[in-house]
């Protein structure tokens, strides 16, 4: 079958200014060659720490941010370079849930706004119609349909994301971007959205890219995991290989520094010796050398390239496997 998303080569380079002066330009390379794809009803987890371009390369193929290298298929067609209204007609395939259901939502509307506006642009959908459709998908992610007169403010965080996520589903996507769309809910109710995103998965055939720093969060949904750092994708591999025998010496800290035992701790930092290097001056060669326990001299010149290990894992080492 073919992918709901494919992206190959994905480069997402920006200019920044610097120096007292603001005169010098540098050049952050934030997403640097992500080639990936994403099976209908398939979840992929891209994980990484914090300023490791999974977001951007979320946003990218959302078509938020124009890449500057790469192509992006959505189910087969491409539009990398589709003017918004060429664009538009993609976008109701592909949609997103966001990190914080306080900033992401207008407090000012009712929830049957929010949920509504989409089906008005796209569908041309009005009255009883629109409401009778906005009501089914509240009662669909847990929500009461006499919510959608309540304004965004009155809802908690956990119902603001159900919320987010009656919105992305009103016009049937088959693919659904959620960029660290539960890292803002208390632990108890992270694993609630969890399980209805995994329903409607089910149900739907909906895929998802799920971007990520949790690997708690990861575990539960995902059934493949990308690895990023730096910009590039270091290892990717079924859920069961990256947790039980990840290759990689990045996936390798990550996993031995997850799962935190107090959820509280939790933060995007992960523990690892060495700061993570700027993505505006990456290191030469491998980029993860100057943190890596096992670098040899060779890490330091060569890049190594993402190779297929394996069925379906591939990792980007030289001295692994
Ligand atoms: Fe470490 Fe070298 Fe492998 Fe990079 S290529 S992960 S530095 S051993
Ligand atoms: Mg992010």
């Amino acid at each position: 079958t073919e992918p709901v998303v494919a992206v190959q080569g994905l480069q997402k380079y920006f200019p920044v200014q610097r120096g007292i002066l603001r005169r010098t330009v540098a050049t952050v390379r934030a997403v640097d060659g992500v080639t990936l794809a994403i099976a209908p009803g398939e979840t992929l987890c891209l994980v990484g720490e914090s300023g490791c371009g999974k977001s951007t390369v979320g946003r990218l193929i959302l078509r938020l941010m124009q890449p500057t290298g790469g192509r992006i298929l959505l189910r087969g067609t491409d539009v990398t370079t589709l003017g918004e209204a060429a664009m538009r007609p993609h976008r109701r395939h592909a949609q997103m849930v966001f990190q914080d259901p306080y900033a992401s939502l207008n407090p000012r509307l009712t929830a049957g706004m929010i949920v509504g506006e989409p089906l008005e642009n796209y569908d041309d959908m009005a009255g009883a119609d629109r409401r009778a459709k906005v009501a089914a998908l509240l009662e669909r992610v847990g929500l009461r349909a006499e919510a959608m007169h309540k304004y965004a403010f009155e809802f908690s965080g956990g119902q603001r994301q159900r919320l987010g996520i009656a919105r992305a589903l009103a016009l049937d996507p088959g693919l659904i971007v959620a960029d660290e769309a539960v890292s803002a809910l208390d632990v108890s109710v992270q694993a609630q959205v969890l399980n209805l995103l995994m329903d409607l998965q089910e149900e739907r055939g909906i895929a998802y890219l799920f971007i990520s720093h949790d690997l708690g969060v990861v575990e539960h949904i995902g059934h493949r995991i990308a690895v990023m750092y730096l910009g590039q994708i270091v290892e990717l591999a079924p859920k069961a290989t990256i947790f039980a025998a990840p290759l990689h010496p990045y996936t390798e800290a990550l996993i031995a520094a997850a799962p935190i035992p107090d959820p509280r701790a939790r933060t995007e930092r992960i523990v690892l010796e060495g700061d993570i290097p700027s993505a505006m001056n990456p290191p030469s060669g491998c980029r993860f050398h100057t943190r890596c326990p096992i670098a040899v001299a060779r890490c330091r010149t060569e890049a190594p390239l993402l190779r297929q290990v394996a069925a379906g894992h591939a990792v980007a080492c030289h001295l692994r496997p």
